[in-house]
């Protein structure tokens, strides 16, 4: 029996835009045109302002740690060969209240204790052998 694949993401008619973009790693958000609120996640109104009015819109990319924990030990399928590997909760610099939940990618075991909250990532792209594509964050250089 080979190694488990990692879950592939499935679109909703709600994030479809949002999938879509990263598939071509592109990294965009919903975004209220009213006062320019960043959400993870697609909105019908507007939490700061009460509108309604929304686009899909590419923040930067960047962010800060605003917690992590690192995986020792995992029972979701696809992620026995990564271990250990960290899952981050990053707040974009756009918007501190906006976080994006994903890996962070590209620190090696020997670095994982200099890891600190508030150090600087940014998002870039993962393409799964599955054929799918997530976005992840990295430290920024
Ligand atoms: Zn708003």
């Amino acid at each position: 029996m080979g190694a488990e694949q990692k879950p592939v993401p499935v679109a909703t008619d709600e994030d479809r835009p949002y999938w879509e973009a990263v598939k071509e790693h592109k990294f965009v958000l919903h975004h209220c045109r009213t006062c320019g609120l960043y959400s993870s996640q697609p909105r019908i109104v507007c939490p700061k302002c009460h509108g309604e009015d929304f686009e899909w819109k590419a923040p930067s990319g960047r962010g800060k740690i605003h917690s992590y924990t690192i995986i020792y030990q995992t029972f979701t399928s696809g992620f026995e060969e990564d271990i250990p590997y960290i899952i981050c909760h990053a707040a974009i610099d756009e918007e501190p209240t906006c976080y994006i939940t994903a890996n962070l990618l590209g620190v090696p075991e020997e670095d994982f204790d200099k890891l600190t909250i508030d150090l600087p990532v940014v998002i870039d792209f993962e393409d799964r052998p599955n054929g799918s594509t997530v976005p992840q964050w990295r430290l920024a250089k």
